[in-house]
């Protein structure tokens, strides 16, 4: 018998790459989605493996499925699509959380919670390590995420002790790669985009933040890890990430040059409480999961960047029928 494995959040950025990853690990997988940021064209090369299927679903209302292992991932993850309807944001996390959570508890099966380094907020400890309890504006612009996914952890870490349930919590840093959503807002998509166009290449604030950043093959295989280390190994949330830090502008050079693009750096307003630093403490991870992210951040970037000429090139194509 297959394993059959519930995403949610399977047609975005992240879930499509794991939907395909469970797939090739032989397993049946039910991918929910409500289309809010995910994309069809991210599952279509899946739709005809007999072993998949989609399920048009938001996760803040109960969800009555028979599965034996359940990653939840369901929440919009760029700055500009969690901000467009807050409340909503919030709710997914929270109700989305009780939900999945409930339905774990039903079934008695493992659930994996899609964190995220925001629950550090904009951190005054560097590099961030599990046992740093952030610092949040709660009544930010962003606060919607970051304490919508840090009362999901509280939820995760409460329906193990009231019920012991099987829990994993990831958190995980700043990732990019292929099936980012080219309008996303996040900043390697619109550096891309922005380069390939000739278009300048927006810095928000000095481009002195800095971020670390994780190609998605890396950061699936963390998960999956994760997912399937014995429970007495993890304990609490483990950070997952790439260690190898650096400033918006020093990004936005590195892909000037790997499009040789004649883009230039154009310089915005810095958006509210945007974390000055951020870099992942990774030992827990390397520790625990014997995981330590592989793929550098020019051939990250490069296999990125293909994917965006390619669906850049089409959409042209598209323009002309
Ligand atoms: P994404 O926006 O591409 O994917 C999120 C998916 O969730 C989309 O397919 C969207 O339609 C779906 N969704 C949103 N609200 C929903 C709802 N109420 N019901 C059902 N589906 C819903 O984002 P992503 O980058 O793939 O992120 C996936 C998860 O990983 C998120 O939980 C995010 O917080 C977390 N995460 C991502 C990153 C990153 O760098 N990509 C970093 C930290 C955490
Ligand atoms: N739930 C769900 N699917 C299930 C079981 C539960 O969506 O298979 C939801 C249910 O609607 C409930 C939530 O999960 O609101 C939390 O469930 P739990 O059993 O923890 O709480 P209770 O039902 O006692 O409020
Ligand atoms: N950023 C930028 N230009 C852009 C988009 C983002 O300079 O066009 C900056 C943003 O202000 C932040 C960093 O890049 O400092 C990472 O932004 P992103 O939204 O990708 O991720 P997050 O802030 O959630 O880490």
């Amino acid at each position: 018998m297959k394993k059959r494995v519930l995403v949610t959040g399977g047609a975005g950025f992240l879930g499509s790459h794991l939907c395909a990853r469970l797939l090739k690990q032989e397993c049946e997988v039910l991918c929910v989605d409500n289309f809010f940021t995910g994309m069809r064209r991210n599952i279509e090369p899946l739709l005809s493996e007999p072993a998949f299927e989609v399920m048009r679903h938001d996760v803040t209302f109960p969800l009555y499925v028979e599965v034996d292992e359940i990653y939840n991932l369901a929440c919009p993850a760029s700055p500009i699509h969690y901000q467009r309807d807050p409340i909503q944001t919030t709710k997914t996390s929270v109700l989305g959380a009780i939900n999945m959570l409930g339905l774990a508890k039903r079934l008695h099966v493992r659930i994996l919670q899609a964190s995220t380094s925001e629950v550090y907020g904009d951190p005054d400890v560097h590099p961030q390590t599990e046992d740093y309890h952030g610092m949040v504006n709660m009544v930010g612009p962003r606060a919607c995420y970051d304490e919508g996914k840090r009362c999901t952890e509280t939820l995760f870490y409460d329906y193990r002790r009231q019920h012991r349930l099987d829990i994993r919590v990831a958190r995980i840093f700043n990732t990019y790669g292929p099936n980012m959503h080219p309008q996303d807002g996040r900043v390697v998509s619109n550096f891309i985009v922005q380069a390939l166009k000739g278009e300048p290449i927006t810095i928000f604030g000095s481009g002195a933040q800095t971020r670390s950043f994780c190609y998605v093959d890396d950061l699936i295989d963390g998960l999956t890890r994760l997912m399937n280390v014995p429970q007495e190994d993890v304990d609490g949330p483990i950070n997952l990430g790439n260690p190898a830090e650096m400033t918006m502008c020093e990004l936005g050079q590195l892909v000037i040059s790997l499009t040789g693009s004649r883009s230039r750096l154009e310089f915005r307003p810095l958006p509210q409480d945007d974390p000055r630093q951020r870099r992942p403490d990774i030992s827990r991870a390397r520790q625990l999961l014997h995981w330590t992210p592989k793929v550098s951040l020019e051939e990250g970037l490069n296999k990125t960047i293909d994917y965006f000429d390619a669906l850049l090139a089409n959409s042209r194509e598209a323009d002309k029928l």
